[in-house]
């Protein structure tokens, strides 16, 4: 039979109701919320939340186990990408890693767009220089990608390395898609796996996707309370999907996410990211880009399984990132 919310521990007939009302009406939708929205949502306390979400959990049987040794052969294919800074490379460990999700957040010209289109660049370029050999896809929600940009990057890459780089090979290698709004962007996430299946059969197949912004469409459909829980789940659905991209094609992911420095009336916390629960435990790196003093930029990493928190100055120069 299937698990309704009166079926949750510590949720009872009130509670259920005030959580259907605001737009939590599956177990799945409870599994997947932050005890902070729960909790703001049903009138309960953040620890009765949490113990709710728990329960949620082990009912929608989320998660699942593989063995070490499993997990182990599939970590060792990790694959570095070089920002083509070495602060930013060695803070990585050498580099972005493959089979993970890499969260950029940032205000608006913190440099989001710019380190995407750089690791556009550099992951076409052979590994002795820091690449990965493959192709890009690019899923551009806000109408920033700039073929001239790559343009000028690859010419920075070609006097870095003392090689001459077509940049309009570089482009033919980057494959950009619009998108409209956040079904669209999540449906998107359906022709990427078609495409990135096919490039199997590439001189160059694809090791980077790229989502610039995750978050922007998400942010200005759901507006409101009551279309939080709706809006967690989409991006939750949406983060897996990426996810399991990165697993299967052993790729970089890539993901934007704006943040603002004055409070918003909608989202609360002006230093918290929406989705900010969500993308925190899907994401696997995240960092915070603040701007500094003329072209450069802080990158902060925050989050990391395996490497210690730290900063890292970044200079976005004509001819991209540099040191
Ligand atoms: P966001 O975090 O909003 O995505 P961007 O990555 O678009 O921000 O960063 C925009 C900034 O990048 C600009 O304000 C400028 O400082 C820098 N920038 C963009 N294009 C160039 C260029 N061709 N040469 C040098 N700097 C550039
Ligand atoms: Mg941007």
């Amino acid at each position: 039979a299937e698990v309704t919310l009166e079926d949750l521990d510590h949720v009872g007939p009130a509670t259920a109701q005030k959580l259907r009302e605001s737009g939590y009406n599956s177990v799945e939708a409870i599994a997947v919320a932050s005890p902070t929205d729960l909790s703001l949502s049903a009138d309960i306390g953040e620890s009765a939340a949490s113990k709710i979400i728990n329960s949620a959990r082990r009912s929608a049987n989320i998660g699942g186990f593989e063995t070490g040794d499993l997990v182990m052969e599939r970590r060792k294919q990790v694959g570095k990408l070089s920002t083509g800074c070495s602060e930013f490379d060695e803070m990585m460990e050498g580099g972005i890693d493959t089979q993970s999700i890499t969260e950029l957040y940032g205000e608006f010209g913190s440099g989001k767009t710019q380190i995407a289109h750089q690791l556009a660049v550099n992951v076409q370029l052979p590994n002795e220089q820091g690449g990965l050999n493959g192709s890009v896809i690019f899923i551009d929600t806000e109408n920033t990608f700039r073929p001239e940009r790559i343009k000028q990057m690859v010419q920075g890459a070609s006097e870095h390395h003392n090689i001459d780089y077509d940049p309009e090979e570089f482009l033919k290698n980057i494959h950009v898609a619009r998108a409209y709004n956040s079904n669209h962007q999540i449906l998107l996430m359906d022709s990427a796996m078609e495409l990135a299946e096919e490039s199997k059969n590439w001189e160059q197949p694809v090791r980077l996707l790229i989502v610039d912004s995750l978050t922007a469409h998400f942010r200005a459909e759901y507006i409101g309370r009551g279309t939080l829980a709706d809006r967690q789940q989409k991006l939750n659905k949406h983060l897996h999907a990426l996810q399991r991209f990165s697993d299967l094609y052993n790729a970089v992911i890539i993901v934007t996410n704006q943040v603002m420095s004055k409070p918003d009336a909608f989202f609360g916390d002006p230093t918290k990211p929406i989705g900010g629960h969500i993308i925190g435990h899907t994401a696997t790196f995240r960092m915070y880009l603040r701007k500094s003093k003329g072209d450069k930029r802080i990158v902060r990493l925050v989050d990391s399984p395996n490497l210690p928190d730290g900063e890292s100055i970044i200079s976005v120069t004509p001819l991209g990132l540099t040191n």
